[in-house]
């Protein structure tokens, strides 16, 4: 299998190839501009030191300043995070909002730290990559294992010695300079990237079954709206399990059964399924929104559903993805299906910078704008160019790149 970086690039090229472009551009587009590595010591509550790995990627900063998550996981590796950064730069020209591309993150088992180790280590990451971030130079945001509150202590931490600067990250609670509907934004976009596709085919949300990995942030408000759309959601899971309901699950009770239990596991009235058994469920809409490569060559010829929904970065490796396209199965590329965080992002990060709050509908009717803007310019270039959804939404992403590059100049 390749590695993340590596597919990542292996999408790209198809985009080069079929825009021809000059081979020069290949090493300016695809290789990080900074990379940063900063090891972050701790006390622990038990008073030992540990001492955790941190990155921060910047990839491209020419539309724009660097944007991208910040994740807590174990498997955070430099390979990844680098494909992660490389992602956002294609993800924010997809859609058109004013940022280049980034991504970090900290090889820690999340689960593992208390709250106060959190807020420790979130403070000791955000002093170390302090200079090379910044409001208008880079601007984190959460991630998996990341949220609100780990903004929050973030954006503190970056104010006490750069003055107030709630530009820094986004992605912070309401109450602290966020913006409202931030925290739906990244489903709310994968919602309206299914409804254009499924409008596009002649089809709608109602009565469409939804199977979708991953419960967290993006997973679980992804099944509200659909389901409040009509939309069936016959399976999920997390961390812990799968849940399997062939009349559709009732999602608002699941909700209420993981704040109280923290997972989607034992859920009254559904049945168990194994994680790698929920990938290949027969259904509409098959919706990865965990983690990266889990539909590969060795599971993709055994989906069965019409649509792979990218809620996801990175969860198709490249044989994976040729498989499903192979069996016309119907790919929404990351870079545009699950750009709704960044695009709430940037509205986040404008309030901020003017001070002023808008309404949770303006939030909302802008992202919807946004994405059905960017639906409309990958469907233009599926046609021009005769390929994949995901190979169009790249040819959109490195047009604009590209331009942007060639009009600020090398010299
Ligand atoms: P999260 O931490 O809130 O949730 C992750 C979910 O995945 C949890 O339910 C977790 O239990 C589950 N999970 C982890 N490992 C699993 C496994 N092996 N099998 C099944 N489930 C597993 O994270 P999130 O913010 O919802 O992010 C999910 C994905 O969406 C990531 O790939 C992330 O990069 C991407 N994404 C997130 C945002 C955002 O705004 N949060 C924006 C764009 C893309």
């Amino acid at each position: 299998m390749a590695s993340a970086s590596e597919t990542t690039n292996y999408f790209l090229r198809r985009a080069f190839k079929a825009l021809e472009l000059d081979p020069r551009y290949e090493r300016l587009l695809m290789t990080p501009a900074r990379e940063v590595r900063v090891e972050l010591p701790i006390v622990m509550d038990d008073g030992n030191v540990e001492t955790f790995i941190g990155y921060r990627v910047q990839h491209d900063d020419s539309r724009g300043p660097f944007k991208g998550g910040l994740r807590y996981h174990h498997e955070v590796e430099i390979d990844e995070v680098r494909s992660l950064a490389s992602l956002m730069t294609w993800k924010t020209a997809v859609v058109g909002v004013p940022f280049g591309g980034a991504k970090g993150g900290i090889q820690v088992d999340a689960r593992r730290l208390s709250k106060s180790e959190s807020e420790r280590l979130t403070r000791r990451f955000a002093t170390a990559i302090s200079d090379v971030i910044g409001p208008l130079r880079d601007i984190p945001a959460p991630d998996v294992n990341t949220n609100g509150q780990i903004m929050g202590w973030f954006f503190d931490q970056y104010s006490r010695s750069n003055g107030f600067s709630p530009g820094v990250v986004t992605g912070k609670p309401v109450e602290l300079h966020g913006s409202l509907g931030r925290g739906a934004a990244t489903g709310r976009g994968c919602m309206f990237a299914i409804r254009e596709c499924l409008k596009h085919d002649g089809k709608a949300i109602e009565g469409t079954r939804f199977v979708i990995q991953g419960f967290g942030n993006v997973g679980s408000w992804f099944a509200k709206l659909v389901h409040a759309q009509g939309g069936k959601v016959i399976a999920v899971s997390d961390i812990n399990g799968g849940i399997y309901n062939e009349d559709g699950l009732d999602i608002p009770a699941l909700c209420a059964h993981v704040d109280n239990t923290r997972t989607v596991v034992e859920f009254a009235g559904s049945k168990p399924v194994a994680n790698a058994e929920l990938l290949t469920l027969e259904c509409d809409v098959l919706v990865p929104a965990a983690l990266g490569h889990v539909l590969t060559e060795q599971n993709a010829a055994e989906v069965k559903a019409a649509y792979v929904l990218e809620a996801a970065n990175g969860p198709c490796t490249a044989e994976g993805a040729d498989i499903l396209d192979s069996r016309n199965i119907q790919c929404i590329p990351d870079i545009w299906a699950n750009a709704g965080g960044v695009t709430v992002s940037y509205f986040e990060w404008t309030q901020n910078l003017q001070n002023f709050r808008w309404t949770e509908q303006k939030v909302n009717t802008e992202l919807e704008r946004i994405m059905v803007d960017a639906h409309t310019r990958i469907r233009a270039a599926m046609e021009t160019h005769a390929c994949s959804m995901r190979t169009a939404a790249f040819i959109v992403a490195v047009q604009a790149v590209k331009s942007a590059t060639d009009m600020r100049g090398l010299q």
